[in-house]
This record gives structure tokens, C-alpha cells and sequence, in this order.
């Protein structure tokens, strides 16, 4: 068979699609169940040939049988491999989508994060500080030296600096 053989599938393939891991699997797959689909249905046009023209003795009715069993086998690979070429094709089609969507489901995590998380050095920007009662500076929530305050309340970062305190050195908001 030259099939086999035929090694320069890609270069009429036009633009180079994006990497799809499965395609050259699947291609072979296709290949095969081609070829067994059109062997089957040789040996089943053969089968039903030598019965139509021949007398049909009665040794010669095994061969037959045996012949279109062959060519039905053959059909039946066929299809299946064709069948598997589709499930392959639908199992990379679907795999590329999946990695669309990581893709921006990561870009969109990302996005939340930079959003709700204080850069370092622009926690006052928008985000509020926390001050404990008696304190003399402002904390960011996470603070460690808030865990043994008391008295912690939330505040506007303005309202910090405009009760002359001063950012702690520790958290650094
Ligand atoms: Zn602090």
C-alpha cells in the first residue's frame, strides 16, 4: 500500500493551524477506517459476485459465507474506527475549548485578585486600615501586631493620617 508511505500530509495543508495533539492519530484512525470500509465492501461486492455468476456448488458455499462474514467484519472495524475518529476529533475539539476557558477563568482570577488584594505601599489607596484603642499608629487588616490589640475598629485611611496617626512600620499600609 502506498499509504503507508506518504509522508508529505502536511505540507498541503495550508496555514498551520494552532498545535492540536490529537489530529495525527485521529487522521490515521480516519485513514483506517477508510481503507477497511472499502475492503469490506470489495470482499462483500466479490462475495455477492461469485454467488450471482457462479452455480454456487455446494462445497464452495463456505468460502462464501466465510468470504462475506470477512467483508462484513471488515465494514464493521470500519465503522467503528470511524466512529472513534469522530470521538477523537469531538475529545480535541472539546480539549482546545477547555483551554480557552482555564485560560480566562486564570486572566479572570488574576483580575479579582489584583482588584481586592492591596498592592504593597497602596493600601491607603482605597482600602481601609485598622486602628486599636489607645494606639498611636494604623495598621493593614492582616497586621500581625493586631492580634494582641484591642479595641481595633475599621478606618478610612484619611481619617488615620487626619488623627495624626501614624502608619505602623510593621505592615506598612
Ligand atoms: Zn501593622
Amino acid at each position: 500500500m502506498g499509504d503507508a508511505t506518504s509522508g508529505g500530509e502536511d505540507q498541503h495543508a495550508g496555514p498551520p493551524e494552532p498545535a492540536r495533539p490529537a489530529q495525527r492519530p485521529a487522521r490515521l484512525v480516519l485513514y483506517a477506517g477508510c481503507v477497511f470500509v472499502v475492503l469490506g465492501a470489495a470482499v462483500l461486492y466479490l462475495g455477492y459476485n461469485g454467488m450471482a455468476t457462479n452455480e454456487l456448488p455446494p462445497a464452495q458455499a463456505p468460502y462464501l459465507i466465510s468470504g462475506g462474514l470477512t467483508g462484513l467484519a471488515l465494514l464493521l472495524l470500519g465503522g467503528m474506527a470511524l466512529f472513534l475518529y469522530a470521538v477523537l476529533q469531538a475529545q480535541s475539539d472539546l480539549r482546545r475549548d477547555l483551554r480557552q476557558i482555564r485560560g480566562a477563568v486564570e486572566d479572570l482570577a488574576e483580575g479579582l485578585a489584583a482588584a481586592t488584594s492591596p498592592a504593597p505601599g497602596s493600601a491607603s489607596a482605597n482600602g481601609t486600615v485598622m486602628i486599636a484603642r489607645g494606639a498611636r499608629s494604623y495598621h493593614r487588616p492582616e497586621c500581625q501586631l493586631l492580634e494582641r490589640a484591642q479595641g481595633v475598629r475599621p478606618a478610612a485611611p484619611d481619617d488615620a493620617a487626619l488623627a495624626g496617626l501614624t502608619p505602623c512600620r510593621v505592615c506598612r499600609p
